[in-house]
């Protein structure tokens, strides 16, 4: 949340605070001003649902979707962050009974030192629970672990007239399935059971090697198929036989574990002057970055947080794009049309001089549980990208590319994708809708995105 405006008492029926706030995606694209509430308690929440006199209503976790998912501009918004408690734990199982608003850094604070991660983290360990399981979230572990809905055993929905109910693989499974990945627009969650990944240190050895191209990129994912977890880094402004070259990382849990890194003292002070982030240097930094791994690879143990949570160190690291913000734009192709169309991507990308040095390159191995869920077999790329005047158009272009290429967007990054584009990549929209329209009759949930991709 950014910006907290007077507090207004315009429900003085309900012991439910109502504020005036301006909500912003992590992309900082703009603001969404709406009535939030922030309860502590259960109890707070189904009267916030229930007493903001008919205006629809949206969860806010921590806002680290980059675009309007968690947005409700001229409605109303319930911020999780204080539904935050840690319910229950079972050592045996690994299974963790939390509230929505607890995060990944809640998690792995409390649990790595007993021997768990969560099971797929995202690459920042400040998202909450809530928001990861309504974005159905993957991590660099997705082509062996898949994405979080596969390891929710339970959670517990409050709809929109304050009950709530509780959905499994075997209770209501379509409402379970339509609620991972489902971007808040079934209801809130209010608690969740989730196996926690065994894992036998706080640390990873983690193998860094150059790749020249986006042919042997490809070939390198595939041939560390075996790797625990795999990520790769992608200089966006290479072209050329360098189209695609980066930086590719596998790493395996060590046996060992390390001393915790000091926490991060660093943040981006204010927002980046547009004039130092151009294609010129932002070319040179990434021909840099790419030599500074040394030809034949390096090799070293460093704590999980490190590997799996790189930008969380700098705090604000958002401002560095300036204060129109940015678009992140993340595809997921099939494996057999990643070649063709990544290389696309990357020229279509190249040719309008767009991309930042944040460009990440995954594999992914398994379709998400969720009727919305993004993950689907093969290559998936996300790009960042400075908001100008022309990014629109840009961003409609690569959604061409990617339906050409059968491949689909990923929601909690997007903040441009067309209502035909959401129908053609999401097969499974209408049956969602369907499950949305038996569990929210009045279609009380919903949000800037699900306005904006016509979802109603
Ligand atoms: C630096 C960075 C790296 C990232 N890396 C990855 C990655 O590797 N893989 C990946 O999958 N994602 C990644 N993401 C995206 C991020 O994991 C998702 O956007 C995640 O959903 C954010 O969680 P949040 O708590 O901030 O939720 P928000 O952004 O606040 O909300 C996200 C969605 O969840 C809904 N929601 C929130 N809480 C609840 C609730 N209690 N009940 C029902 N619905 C709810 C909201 O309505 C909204 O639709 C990254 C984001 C950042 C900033």
């Amino acid at each position: 949340m950014n910006l907290v405006l007077p507090r207004l008492n315009l429900h003085a029926a309900s012991d439910v605070a109502w504020r005036s706030v301006a909500l912003r995606g992590w992309g900082r694209l703009g603001s969404a001003p709406c009535q939030a509430a922030r309860p502590e308690r259960l109890r707070e929440v189904a009267d916030a649902v229930t007493s903001i006199n008919g205006r629809n209503i949206i969860a806010h976790g921590a806002g680290r979707s980059y675009g309007d998912a968690a947005l409700n501009g001229g409605g109303a918004a319930v911020l999780t962050a204080r539904l935050d408690r840690m319910l229950g734990f079972d050592a045996a199982t690994g299974v963790l009974v939390a509230e929505p608003g607890v995060t990944f850094a809640d998690v792995i604070r409390v649990f790595l030192p007993q021997g768990f991660l969560p099971p797929t983290p995202p690459g920042t360990a400040f998202a909450t629970l809530g928001g990861a399981v309504a974005n159905d979230v993957h991590g660099k572990n997705q082509h062996v672990a898949g994405c979080l809905g596969d390891h929710v055993a339970w959670l517990d929905l409050l709809l929109a007239d304050g009950s709530t109910r509780r959905l499994s693989p075997t209770q209501d499974a379509p409402a379970f399935h339509a609620t991972i990945g489902g971007i808040g627009l079934t209801g809130i969650i209010t608690a969740m059971a989730l196996r926690l990944l065994r894992v036998p240190s706080n640390a990873m050895r983690v193998r860094r090697r150059r790749v020249g191209g986006l042919d042997e990129y490809l070939d390198a994912f595939r041939a560390a198929r075996g790797a625990t977890w795999s990520v790769g880094w992608v200089d966006a402004l290479a072209g050329g036989a360098a189209l695609g070259r980066g930086v590719l990382e596998t790493a395996e849990h060590a046996a060992e574990s390390v001393a915790i890194p000091a926490a991060g003292t660093r943040s981006m002070p204010f927002d980046v002057p547009g004039l130092l982030l151009n294609p010129l240097s932002i070319r040179a930094f990434n021909a840099a970055y790419w030599r500074r791994v040394p030809a034949r690879g390096e090799e070293r143990t460093v704590h999980a947080n490190r590997f799996l949570f790189p930008l969380d160190g700098i705090g604000g690291w958002n401002r560095l794009y300036g204060a129109r913000g940015f678009h992140q734009f993340q595809c997921v192709l099939p494996e057999a049309e990643a070649p063709r169309g990544l290389r696309r991507l990357l020229e279509e990308v190249g040719r309008a001089g767009a991309a930042s040095f944040l460009a990440v390159l995954k594999w992914m191995g398994r379709p998400g549980l969720g009727m919305l869920s993004f993950a689907q077999p093969g290559f998936t790329l996300a790009l960042d990208m400075p908001a100008r005047p022309d990014s629109r158009a840009l961003l409609l272009r690569l959604e061409r590319i990617t339906r050409d290429h059968g491949g689909r967007l990923y929601l909690a990054k997007d903040s441009a994708l067309s209502p035909q584009g959401m129908a053609e990549m999401y097969p499974r929209l209408e049956a969602f809708q369907q499950v949305r329209a038996r569990l929210d009759p009045r279609g009380r949930f919903s949000s800037d995105m699900s306005r904006r991709l016509g979802l109603g």
